[in-house]
């Protein structure tokens, strides 16, 4: 499974939005440029906010999806999973 997919699977799983540290705990330290493929390519809809997911002692940052309709993923070539997202 691509990072990216991995990425996409999580937002879309986790509509309070995604922690920065989950990323990591997936092995995913560069989410970030993932992330902006995912805005800049796909066109989804994704914010970064303050994380009120957890309790931090320094500022953590979560991404969350807003997009509310079906969004295409292209995972690999020849191969396209659709997500409802309402
Ligand atoms: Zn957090």
């Amino acid at each position: 499974m691509s990072q990216e997919k991995t990425i996409a699977e999580l937002l879309i799983e986790n509509r309070r939005g995604v922690c920065g540290t989950t990323f990591l705990q997936h092995y995913i330290p560069r989410f970030g440029g993932h992330i902006f493929n995912l805005r800049h390519e796909k066109k989804w809809d994704i914010v970064k906010e303050r994380c009120d997911l957890h309790e931090h002692k320094n500022t953590q940052w979560k991404y969350r999806l807003i997009k509310s309709d079906t969004t295409n993923y292209n995972v690999e070539e020849g191969q396209t999973y659709s997500f409802n997202l309402n």
